[in-house]
């Protein structure tokens, strides 16, 4: 019976009660990870201590189940367990079991990631993703190289006295950045809104490198890291350059919008590869796209000959496995 899955708001295991990453309020839900699209005031959600942590006191749901990554919770007579997904602190891939049948729900998720790390993927019958980047022309270069070319251009724009601008996301990508480039010594500044996600990840258990607040003044010798949209505070910088950090960078038309000086293609979710490579580690052999291409990446998945459809699409109707 766990093939039963439902879209309503969110994905839904309908036979369980238990909502995936619901957009409205729910009796039971599992958070996946910290971003604001993803975190509702449910009564009760299942979630990691990390995930909790990273959503601010507004937003949190009434009750929570805390569980950390790969330790089985019972849940009626059902398995659950949560996986690191790979794309920011605490993210979790949920694993359900029962009768024999297994369900993945990927989340937002990131296969390789700096330093070589590569997030595993559970076994599963059935496989419900995201597909944020689900065109064959995200294709994302290698992580390590793509880091050490951003140390790069940062080096050199300090070198002549101009202030280096990563355009990144305030939650999960900024301290994600800070932490990949922290091997190249590198001190930061960051805008004032990635400052509240940046106490947050070192209050739930994740130190970043040197930091300070930008106060209106350029801060020699420091890398500054400030959100894409708004740079009213970089343009108080004088000398500067801004780069786009995102898998976005793929992107021309979206790439031109942000109006970055240069772009690098480091993203925190699975490229176009990656998402295929999520397919064929889990087995599954029916897959449910969410968010993104969705369309796109199932018929990209059909015509490989595997059983797939978007989930979305399918709003409010159970699809009888
Ligand atoms: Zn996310």
């Amino acid at each position: 019976m766990t093939r039963e899955v439902v879209w309503d708001h969110g994905v839904s295991l309908p036979e369980h009660s238990l909502w995936l990453d619901p957009l409205v309020v729910r009796a039971f839900a599992f958070i996946s990870h910290a971003h604001t699209d993803h975190a509702r005031r449910h009564k009760e959600a299942l979630l990691t201590p990390q995930t909790l942590a990273l959503i601010p006191e507004a937003r949190r749901p009434r009750g929570w189940r805390l569980l950390g990554y790969d330790e089985p919770m019972r849940r009626g007579p059902a398995m659950v367990t949560l996986h690191s997904a790979g794309h920011m602190l605490g993210s979790a891939q949920l694993r359900f079991e029962h009768d024999g049948t297994s369900l993945l729900y990927t989340g937002d998720i990131k296969l390789r990631q700096p330093g070589g790390r590569v997030t595993r993927v559970p076994r599963s019958h059935v496989l419900v993703m995201e597909s944020t980047y689900g065109r064959p022309h995200f294709r994302f270069g290698d992580p390590d190289s793509t880091v050490e070319s951003i140390a790069r251009w940062c080096r050199l724009a300090l070198d002549s006295r101009v202030t280096p601008v990563l355009l990144c996301h305030a939650l999960g990508k900024t301290e994600e950045v800070m932490l990949a480039l922290a091997p190249y010594g590198f001190e930061f500044a960051l805008e004032s809104r990635c400052v509240p996600c940046a106490r947050s990840y070192e209050s739930a258990g994740s130190p970043l490198p040197d930091w300070i607040e930008l106060n209106g003044e350029t801060p020699p010798g420091r890398v500054v890291i400030a959100p894409p949209a708004g740079k009213d505070e970089v343009r108080r910088l004088g000398r500067y350059r801004t780069a786009l950090v995102s898998g976005w960078a793929k992107d021309a038309e979206f790439a031109r919008l942000f109006g970055a000086d240069a772009t690098f293609d480091l993203s925190d979710h699975c490229d176009f590869d990656e998402l295929m490579e999520v397919v064929e580690l889990s087995g599954a052999d029916q897959v449910y796209t969410v968010h993104g291409y969705t369309e796109d990446f199932a018929r990209h998945l059909r015509k490989r000959g595997v059983r797939a459809s978007a989930l979305e699409a399918t709003e409010q109707l159970a699809l009888a496995l």
